[in-house]
Formats: C-alpha cells, structure tokens, sequence
C-alpha cells in the first residue's frame, strides 16, 4: 500500500489561500464577542415581504420559464433595468453591455479569466479588497500597488501602473478603507490613466450606501471604453440571492460571455425573476434609505466610540458611506497581534495586512460597523481600546 497521493495540483492552485478573513472569522463567532471584523451587511435590511410575495408572484406567473435553464447573458428585463439605472448615474451603458453574474465576485473571477496572463502586470489600491486579489492572483498576475491617500490613487503615482493589464479600482466607499474618491480626484485619475492607456476596472458594491450625499459619478461615465464596471444587490437586497452585474466595453462581451458559460452557463434564473419582480416599480428607492439611515446611526456610534475610547496616535478617518471604519495604530502596534489580546477582552476586528498586495502596512485594521447595535460599538471599541492600552 503506497501513501502517495494521486492527485497533483495546478500551479494555479498554488496561488490560492485560505481567506484570512474567513479564518478570523471562524474565530471570533465564540459566543460573547463583538465582532466588528465581518464584512456581511445587517440582516435587518433585508427585505423578507418583498421577497416572499415576489417569490410567490414568479412561482404564480412563470413557474417553468423560472426553473428552466436561463441565458448566459442575464434575464433581459434585469439587464434592461440595470443598464437604465447606472443610465441615471451618468454611465453610457446599453443593455447588451450587461451581464447578471453569479455576484459581483464572479465579475472579478471573469475579469480575471479573460485579460491576465501568468506574469502580466495586475494594479490594485494600497491598500485593496481581499476578495479581488484572491479572485485574480489564480491567473498569476504580478501585482503592483499604487500609492494612495485619504482620496484614493495618488495620480502621480499611477505611471508604475503603466503596462498592467487593468488597474481595480473602489471609488465609493472602498473596502476595506472607508474612503469615497472626490470628483476632482476621478477625474485626475481617469486623465492620467487614458494618458497610459491604461484600463480601468471599477468596483462599486457600495456606492448607493451613503449617508449625506451621493458619490460623484462613476469613473466609467468618463472613459467608458477603458472602464469595467461591477455592480451587486448583494448591499442593496440581500447577498445570498449572488446577484451582481458586469458591464463592459463592446468589444470584451463575447468574452466575458464565454468565460462566464464555462463557469456556470448562467446565473440562476430563479434569483433573477424574483429580483427584477422586486424592483421593478422602484422598491430600492424607498428600500435603500432605509439601510443608509440605519448605517449612519452605526457608523456615527463608533465614531463617537473611537473619539471617546481610542489612545493617542490612532488615527481614521470617518467614511461618508459605506459599512467600514478603516484605524491606524501607532506605528509601532502589529494589528495581528493585538487580536489574540482584543479576543480577549471580547472584540474582534481585521488586520489591515490582509488587504494589502505589497509593503503591507502592520498597524492597520478594519472595523465594521453593520452587523452590531451601537450599544455594542461602544463596548467593542472600549474593549479594543483597553487591548491597545494593554499592549502599549
Ligand atoms: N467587491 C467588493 C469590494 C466587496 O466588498 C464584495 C463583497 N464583500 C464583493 C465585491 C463581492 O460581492 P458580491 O459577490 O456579493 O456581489
């Protein structure tokens, strides 16, 4: 009897890791302890009527049509309607640019699939979404970092972007940092990558949560042949329906299209019917709100926590939108290992290392506000200001 195995993995598998999120995550689910680490919006805003008399409405109208296999592209009336709303935000955007993903992380796995070789240049944000560096780094992309501030991509620091194969990009209340991109830094952005020809893909999963005002319009109404826009429900309805939408140039559909067949030949009509029964008359315009303002009153609590609680030499910034708090430690605090002692006290939070693809940056974290009462904020920024305190 040999012990060998048989199997050999894929140079690509290689490059696949455990979420450090999710192992956190595993973690700090212990009863008792305030989590401010998940990235998961509040259940309370999910719309459960809505979404069982219009489950019932499909079963009753187009039961067969809704259980058969669907098109590859999307339920075309969803697609109309997202084409129609990202239309109202200033976006050029025709239905037969449109593709419903299986979520908007599909999106990034088809992106991902259809334009990086092994060794191609793949430009993130310092620091990025997680999600999206494991999504691309199976295609062994090499990837840079741009340089960053409170505004997002320092345009003069776009050039060592020059001969990636896309730039991703999060304009609107970035995860994990909170930030929200001003109008005139897109438009230095958008200037400065088309002066590179480089291409754009912009992710917007949370551009419709903002507190005060709308976020400028997207980076793809400026330069809609260079950019690739993502989009979700999964912040504005519920993220186990795994709607989200891909619009692209002309020119890359069929692609995307294909690679998208290979990967489950369409993403479930069910979801979609039901979906579009949902919001087709305008429900999000009276849903949304609802979510925004249940939000700001979280995210005004850990504000508030933050200033009453946290030690000197932490800084954050207050995001306008959005679910997370994005803390810098004194330079000196590793953020992972203060989490062991922050478990302790009964809170957990994200290092911020997890989100970086180079240089990451040790004394950062990622605070989420969504998922617990402002009651608990306050008590979970006392106890993780108490571990800090411990830890100096
Ligand atoms: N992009 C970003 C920035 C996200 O935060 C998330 C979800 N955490 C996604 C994409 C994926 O969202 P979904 O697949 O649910 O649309």
């Amino acid at each position: 009897m040999t012990s060998r195995t048989p199997w050999q993995l894929a140079q690509r598998a290689h490059r696949m890791n455990p979420s450090i999120i999710r192992e956190i995550l595993k973690v700090t689910e212990q009863p008792g302890i305030i989590s401010l680490a998940g990235g998961l919006p509040s259940p309370d805003g999910f719309p459960v009527d809505a979404m069982r008399e219009a489950t019932a409405r499909v079963l009753r109208d187009t039961p067969r049509e809704a259980l058969q296999y669907a098109s590859s592209e999307g339920l075309p009336a969803l697609r109309e309607w997202v084409a129609a709303m990202l239309r109202g935000h200033g976006q050029q955007v025709d239905a037969a640019q449109v593709l419903i993903t299986t979520g908007s992380q599909q999106g990034l796995d088809l992106v991902g699939k259809v334009l990086v070789d092994p060794g191609s240049r793949v430009a993130v944000e310092s620091p990025t979404y997680l999600g999206a560096l494991q999504a691309f780094a199976p295609y062994e992309p090499v990837f840079t970092a741009v340089d960053c501030d409170d505004d997002g991509p320092l345009p003069d620091a776009l050039h060592t972007a020059e001969g990636a194969r896309f730039l991703y990009l999060l304009p609107n209340f970035q995860n994990p940092s909170g930030r929200c991109m001003s109008e005139a830094r897109r438009a230095a952005v958008v200037a400065r990558a088309q002066a590179l020809n480089l291409p754009l893909v912009e992710d917007n999963p949370y551009g419709d949560l903002w507190f005060d005002a709308p976020p400028p319009p997207p980076l793809a109404a400026r330069w809609a042949d260079g950019t690739v826009y993502l989009g979700s429900f999964s912040k504005v309805l519920a993220p186990g329906l795994r709607l989200g939408y891909v619009v692209a140039p002309a020119p890359l559909v069929p692609k995307l299209l294909q690679a998208k067949q290979a990967a489950d030949l369409h993403t479930p009509g069910f979801n979609q019917r039901v979906v579009h029964e949902v919001i087709r008359d305008g429900f999000l315009d009276t849903h949304v709100p609802t979510i925004r303002a249940r939000y700001k009153a979280q995210r005004d609590a850990m504000r508030a926590a933050l200033e009453a609680h946290m030690p000197a030499g932490c800084r954050w910034t207050v995001p306008t939108g959005g679910m997370f708090f994005w803390v810098e430690l004194p330079a000196n605090v590793d953020a992972i290992a203060l989490l062991p002692k922050a478990v302790a006290n009964g809170v957990a939070f994200v290092p911020g290392a997890a989100f970086f693809a180079e240089q990451a940056r040790a004394n950062t974290m990622r605070l989420s506000f969504v998922t617990v009462s402002p009651q608990q904020i306050e008590r979970g920024i006392r106890a993780l200001a108490a571990a800090l305190k411990e830890a100096a």
